[in-house]
């Protein structure tokens, strides 16, 4: 993969893709963590004597929409560079300017089609291609992948960091490698833990991941988050799992999913009627605590409770504390659990925090990742 050391870029025009997907509430960014995260790449273009022409995506617009332009975050840029930061209404209107950013390259519906034609319009504008977004290599599109192929291009700081990071985790771990496994929607992440059940030494199953596992092995699961569709490649995992594979052996229910709901702490894993499992129980996470504890290397991706609501955090936190004073090389993955460990103010205290759900979990899985693969 080519790198910014690898490019040309003093006196000239680079096309940066970044991945300023941030949250919005009525028009204000509630986080610019992914703004943030593209600074040094463009920092570095700057003190190189570049000038930049961003582009990125926002939300899923179908044509234009107002409530989509990407005014809030280059106006956020624009602060966080000490440098005006003009917004492109389309691409028949790039203003002159040492940073320039296009409106959210979503408008067109050619840009997710990977339109030729469009890909064409992008390098027009520019000498060079920089890819920075991460969070979008998993997508072939005009501005990932298309243009990439059309002027010389690279990855930038992030990107490479990002590749570099999840490709050790896979070709060379320090051992132990521990996978701690989350979250919701096991249909998403089934492949990644298969792929773990071949090269980690344990794999940690807590969140709601969990309980398509109790049900294949005849457990009552009550009201529980159990998506159907994950019984069955439960079933195949827990035939092929042997000892690497760990579930919870004790959980939290609620009556709710709510804060102020009626809680009961169960010794074992079978919910009663009534009852929803929203976090693993305090021996579990001891127990994963201290497995976390002893190793070489820890993949994190999916909180193991319902840890935004405050009496099923606890499992979660038991987690995030043993990653965080872990001396292993820890890498988490997954917009919620990095928001968990952000919550618990423990952002810092990991190796590497992955910007990318999707992109970084196609990539454990051993998928190639388009707008990686055009910068090789
Ligand atoms: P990530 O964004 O880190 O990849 P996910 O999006 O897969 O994680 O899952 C995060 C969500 O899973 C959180 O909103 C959390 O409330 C929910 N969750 C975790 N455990 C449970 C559970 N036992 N029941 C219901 N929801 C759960
Ligand atoms: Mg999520």
């Amino acid at each position: 993969m080519r790198t910014l050391d690898d490019l040309e870029v003093a006196g000239k025009r680079v096309l940066v893709r970044v991945d300023f997907n941030v949250p919005l509430d009525a028009g204000r960014i509630t986080d610019d963590t992914r703004i943030r995260a593209a600074l040094p790449t463009l920092r570095e273009l700057r003190e190189k004597g570049a000038r930049l022409l961003l582009a990125a995506h926002l939300g899923r617009p179908k044509g234009r929409d107002a409530s989509l332009s990407l005014r809030p975050a280059a106006d956020r840029l624009a602060e966080l560079l000490d440098e005006e930061v003009a917004l492109a209404p389309s691409l028949d209107d790039v203003p002159d300017g040492d940073v320039v950013m296009l409106e959210n390259v979503r408008f067109e519906a050619a840009e997710t089609e990977n339109d030729a034609v469009l890909a064409r319009r992008y390098a027009d504008l520019a000498d060079c291609y920089v890819n920075d977004a991460f969070g979008a290599a998993h997508r072939a599109h005009a501005s990932t992948e298309g243009v990439a192929h059309l002027l010389p291009s690279a990855a930038g700081r992030l990107l490479e960091r990002e590749v570099t990071a999840l490709r050790r985790i896979l070709e060379a771990p320090e051992r132990p490698l521990v996978a701690v496994v989350g979250g919701a929607k096991v249909t998403d992440k089934i492949s990644v833990l298969e792929t773990f059940l071949q090269r980690a030494d344990r794999v940690l199953v807590g969140g709601a991941m969990c309980f398509p596992f109790f049900k294949a092995q005849g457990h009552e699961v009550g009201d529980s988050l159990c998506e159907e569709e994950g019984t069955e490649p439960a079933r195949r995992v827990l035939g092929a799992g042997g000892d690497t594979l760990r579930l919870p052996t004790d959980l939290v229910a609620g009556r709710a999913f709510a804060a102020d709901t009626e809680t009961k702490a169960l010794d074992g894993v079978d919910v009663p009627g009534g009852w929803m499992g929203l976090d693993i129980g305090r021996r579990t996470a001891a127990g994963y605590a201290e497995v976390i504890r002893d190793a070489g290397t820890v993949f994190w991706n999916g909180p193991m409770g319902a840890f935004e609501l405050a009496p099923f955090a606890a499992g979660t936190r038991t987690v995030a504390e043993a990653v965080a004073e872990s001396d292993a090389v820890t890498v988490v993955g997954g917009g919620d659990s990095a928001a968990a460990l952000a919550g618990f103010g423990l952002a810092d205290r990991v190796t590497h925090l992955s910007t990318g759900g999707g992109a970084s979990l196609e990539l454990i899985e051993g998928k190639r990742l388009p707008g990686v693969e055009a910068l090789a």
